[in-house]
């Protein structure tokens, strides 16, 4: 049945990282005309392993993505490891993972999840209009009300909507004016990979690619402290193994913010406590390629996410600590609020400004309690999700505790919870300008 209150909209996207293509891929199936800015080529995709759980597979499901195109390893384990010795601590199943909730816990190499991804939103099959991509443009200023943006090349864009889905350190959350509360985190990383034609080659650890996440460290154990961690797993169809190496910040030689492209040394990574590390852990990283730098910071809640016609998610939104796996998952259900949302199920295409405050109305409460429990599991291993099911195995008690677990963040329905709300906010948003904080907590 058509919705006489819908319009379509032209929506600009402006960030083609995972959550911006996700967005492209969601508004699309909606029914929009959505255009993605990037600022740089896609050749300069970097990165490591992107896990990738149901909550956020379920929305590929529901948009139709091509996943063996992400070449993709369903993970069956998750293991903790001692840092010296690499007996295993503890284990968290898997293995009916997909027989309880309806699909594999993936795990995706960065690069394939966004080849994936930039397929779907431009791809001339599938429903809706293809998004076009547009690289080499640098959001400069916003002119959130009016729906402008000007790039650094001079050219200037209009829409109905602006996603500011530029990451971390995003332009758009400058210009709509939330300034962030962040400090630098008390761990440092450093991402690496191990090809598995060399983990072969060179005799190394061999269940280095069993489908399984592989944790080292993570805990205080005698002088080798907590932030001493190494998380392990085999991502592109198994060919790659990925590696999170982190240590205390005050132990790397690169203090500067940022993504940086060019390779590291070993010995950057082999400091302190990593002499000590598991031999069979040390080999592999030994015959690693593609060492990068990573630096962590700890971000507070932004007040808002939306302003006029503009409004924030993933990163931009809510950057968060590594430890729950969840960055790319809360951007890709950030993508699914905005498609549902602006859907022809209701009449926010009519009301952008209200729409968007819906947005923030929705996903905001879920996405800080993954990000504030994404930095508690910083300092303890077990307030992982999956993990929080072992040291609480009632998980109305590990609920209690406020633990996030498997559970919460798979049964959760976004379909209901939008359709519940909208019955109350079109009543209490009679205003774009009103706070959402007047509104009822999600
Ligand atoms: C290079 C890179 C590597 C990463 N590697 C990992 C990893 O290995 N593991 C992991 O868990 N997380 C990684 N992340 C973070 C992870 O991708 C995010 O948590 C998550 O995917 C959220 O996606 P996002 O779209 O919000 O942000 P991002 O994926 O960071 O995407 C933001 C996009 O916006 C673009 N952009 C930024 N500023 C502007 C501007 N002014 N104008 C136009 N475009 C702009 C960027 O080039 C980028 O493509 C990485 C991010 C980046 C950028």
């Amino acid at each position: 049945m058509s919705n006489p209150n819908w319009k379509q909209l032209n929506v600009a996207v402006v960030g083609g990282g995972l959550g911006g293509m996700a967005a492209a891929v969601a508004l699309r199936r909606a029914g929009h005309k959505v255009s993605i800015y990037e600022r740089r080529d896609f050749k300069v995709e970097v990165g490591a392993s992107i896990s990738c759980a149901y909550n956020g597979g379920q929305w590929l499901r529901e948009w139709g993505v091509d996943v063996k195109r992400g070449k993709p390893v369903n993970l069956m384990k998750l293991t903790m490891r001692d840092w010296e010795t690499g007996k295993i601590l503890n284990q968290y199943d898997l293995d009916h993972y997909e027989q309880d909730w309806g699909l594999p816990y993936y795990m995706f190499h960065r690069v394939d999840m966004h080849e994936m991804l930039l397929e779907c939103a431009t791809s001339p099959d599938g429903e809706g209009e293809p998004a076009t991509v547009v690289v080499d443009h640098i959001a400069k200023t916003l002119d959130y009300e009016n729906g402008v943006v000007t790039f650094e090349n001079g050219e200037v864009i209009k829409a109905d909507v602006i996603i500011g889905s530029d990451g971390i350190r995003s332009v758009l959350r400058k210009e709509i004016g939330v300034i962030p509360q962040m400090r630098s985190a008390p761990q440092t990383c450093y991402r690496c990979n191990v090809k598995k034609s060399d983990i072969e080659k060179f005799g190394l650890m061999a269940d280095a690619v069993d489908p399984a996440i592989q944790f080292w460290g993570g805990f205080t154990k005698g002088d080798i402290n907590r932030y001493y961690k190494i998380v392990m797993s085999p991502c592109s169809d198994g060919e790659i193994v990925s590696f999170y190496c982190f240590m205390p910040t005050e132990m790397t030689n690169h203090t500067q913010e940022g993504f940086v492209f060019e390779e590291v040394p070993v010995s950057d990574i082999m400091a302190g406590m990593y002499n000590r590390l598991d031999p069979l852990a040390k080999g592999l990283i030994e015959h690693s390629i593609d060492r990068m730098p990573w630096r962590l910071y700890v971000h507070q809640p932004y007040p808002y996410w939306h302003k006029g016609k503009t409004v924030i998610l993933g990163d931009a939104a809510h950057p968060m600590m590594p430890h729950q796996s969840q960055g790319a998952c809360m951007a890709i259900e950030d993508a699914a609020a905005l498609g549902i949302i602006f859907g022809k199920e209701y009449d926010f295409a009519n009301n952008v400004e209200a729409g968007l405050a819906f947005y923030e109305h929705i996903r905001k409460p879920r996405a800080t309690r993954v990000q504030a429990a994404s930095a508690r599991a910083t300092e303890n291993l077990n307030e992982r999700i999956g993990f929080t099911s072992l040291s609480a195995p009632d998980a109305a008690l590990a609920a209690k505790e406020g633990k996030l677990t498997v559970n919460e963040m798979n049964e959760y329905k976004m379909h209901d919870h939008i359709a519940k709300e909208a019955k109350h906010f079109s009543n209490l948003f009679s205003s774009p300008q009103t706070s959402p904080k007047a509104l009822p907590s999600a």
